[in-house]
């Protein structure tokens, strides 16, 4: 609709759409026609088009007329089309519409399910309407700038094998061979490290990443990411195509410069800093060490404690002493000593006020009005502390607009699945490790940083990649040390003997990307038909149950 703008006052057009709103004003009907552009004003006299007194909210028509100048008084400023409206000559109701089960209007009153229920006309609604248009206009950005610097699109299958990359795989009987199953592709990770071997060297593709996860709130059962793999290239390289990458995006979707090379900060640096792999550096407040400060202190609270940490809060003197009490019991919970507190006025108050003088002030940088909380303990304090940041930041309203990226790198190789008691891999077991720490792969695992990298934007992850092994050896090593199956993988083991080359690749998460460009808060207003949380499909209604026709096919028997 957008495209009937003033200079075309005068012109007889034609309009098909959808009836958003209708409106009888003095024998006169004003009707909002929707399409995907926006909505057009109609004006219809019953008089001379009587079949108007039965169209119904959604009803599918085709409108033609005259575009007019809309009266002094009743233009739109806030409206694309808000100067003019179509004087309605002739109408066709091409489809009428039942009652929607729901009102299909920007701010929706509907709850989520009946929504995922009936997509198709939630999906109306211009905020969807909106994001899915954007979600194009993204993807379409990352294509543009991956075919620009030499990358190719390559296809790879969803039906693969068995080959689990760190979640459980869907599974596929085979009917042809019964008891035989192929597997729904976690990622083309695999593929991907093939194709380098093939020499194809600069790779990507829209590909569909299908998990069996426990359900959590922003997981989906199939995900879709970019996915980006490079052969000679080291971390930085990688880095770079993905800077330029986002930049591009950022650019064409939203007009917005961003700054490179994006701030870089290694796992532990994040952790000690910020308390998560994932900062949000919308807001300053670091984590400080205060160990120097206060271990002298006559403090039992602090007395041998491993970590003394803590956060000066600006202006955060009107915390309240309630919310301070249950920051205390979470911390204790924790297993950490609790929280001290100390507030700058005229004088320190607080639980830690007796330890506090103007040079530790001075030093911590502590003004007036602000807050000082201080934990102890041993190195949960970090997750305590990262999470009390984020809880502080969305209280006071800290964040300042736009999009803070930075790469955090160096992670640990493994990490340790305390309910198996084994080793697990932090990103997946195809990445390499670092070439200083592979002395301790035999010796302490955990100590083994891999070549690992993660883009994160405002607190959220937004791609993780890796530089990979291309060594047998070490690859069978690795699996080996997480006790993974090596033989489910001989696919790319036997591969990586045929002069495979250095390679690495990264793989933003698109759905997620979309949801913190357009600054939404749920991945299913960025995904046309997502599943639920609990990995339903309400539209399709699945899972279901199939015929006993289908499980015999598939040679399948339930006790
Ligand atoms: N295949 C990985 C994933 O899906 C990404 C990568 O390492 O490129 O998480």
């Amino acid at each position: 609709m957008n495209q009937v703008q003033k200079d075309s006052v005068g012109n007889n057009i034609g309009a098909f759409g959808w009836i958003d709103r209708i409106r009888d004003l003095g024998g006169l009907f004003f009707i909002d026609l929707r399409d995907r552009t926006g909505i057009l004003q109609l004006v219809i006299d019953p008089q001379k088009i009587p079949e108007a007194k039965n169209l119904g909210l959604q009803d599918c028509i085709y409108a033609a007329g005259l575009v007019r100048e809309r009266p002094e008084g009743q233009k739109n400023a806030k409206m694309a089309t808000g100067d003019i409206e179509l004087e309605v000559e002739s109408l066709e109701v091409l489809n009428k519409s039942k009652v929607p089960p729901f009102v299909v209007e920007n701010d929706v009153k509907a709850n989520e399910e009946l929504r995922l229920r009936y997509r198709y006309l939630d999906l109306r609604r211009a905020p969807m309407q909106k994001s899915i248009i954007f979600r194009h206009c993204v993807i379409t950005a990352m294509r543009e700038y991956l075919n620009k610097n030499d990358f190719i699109e390559i296809e790879t299958p969803i039906l693969t094998r068995s080959m689990p990359e760190g979640a459980r795989d869907y599974l596929v009987p085979s009917r042809l061979y019964p008891k035989k199953f192929y597997a729904l592709a976690q990622s083309p990770q695999m593929y991907k490290q093939l194709l380098m071997v093939a020499g194809f060297e600069r790779y990507y593709q829209i590909a569909r990443c299908m998990r069996d996860e426990d359900p959590r709130h922003d997981k989906q059962p199939e995900h879709t990411q970019i996915d980006i793999e490079m052969s000679f290239v080291d971390e930085d390289d990688v880095f770079k195509i993905a800077e330029g990458m986002f930049t591009h995006i950022l650019k064409a979707a939203l007009n917005q410069e961003l700054n490179t090379p994006f701030l870089r900060l290694t796992y532990k640096q994040a952790i000690e800093r910020y308390g998560t792999d994932k900062p949000d550096l919308r807001f300053e407040m670091e984590i400080i060490d205060l160990k120097e400060i206060f271990k002298e202190k006559e403090f039992p609270p602090f007395k041998d404690k491993q970590e003394i940490r803590g956060l000066v809060i600006k202006d955060g003197g009107a915390i309240s002493r309630k919310k301070l009490e249950t920051l205390n019991e979470q911390a204790k919970e924790l297993g950490l000593a609790g929280i001290f507190w100390c507030k700058k006025d005229e004088k320190f108050s607080g639980s830690i006020a007796k330890l506090m003088d103007e040079d530790i002030a001075a030093e911590l940088k502590l003004e007036k009005g602000d807050l000082l909380i201080i934990s102890s303990g041993d190195n949960k304090i970090f997750s305590f502390l990262g999470s009390l940041r984020n809880d502080i930041a969305t209280e006071l309203k800290l964040h300042k607009q736009g999009f803070k990226f930075l790469w955090v790198y160096d992670f640990p190789l493994f990490e340790f699945d305390e309910e198996t008691e084994t080793y697990a891999p932090c990103h997946h077991i195809f990445s390499q490790p670092k070439e200083e720490d592979i002395k301790y792969l035999d010796s302490d695992p955990l100590r083994v940083r891999g070549r690992l990298y993660d883009l994160v934007c405002n607190g959220n992850e937004l791609a993780s990649g890796s530089i990979r092994n291309h060594n047998r050896a070490l690859q069978e090593k690795l699996f080996a040390i997480v006790n993974m199956d090596k033989n489910k993988y001989t696919m790319l083991l036997d591969a990586l003997e045929y002069g495979a080359p250095p390679h690495g690749g990264i793989a933003p998460g698109i759905d997620r990307i979309i949801m913190v460009l357009a600054g939404l808060n749920s991945i299913r207003d960025v995904i046309a038909f997502p599943k639920t949380t609990t990995a339903q499909g309400l539209l399709e209604k699945i899972p279901d149950f199939v015929t006993p026709e289908q499980l015999k096919e598939l040679h399948i028997k339930f006790e």
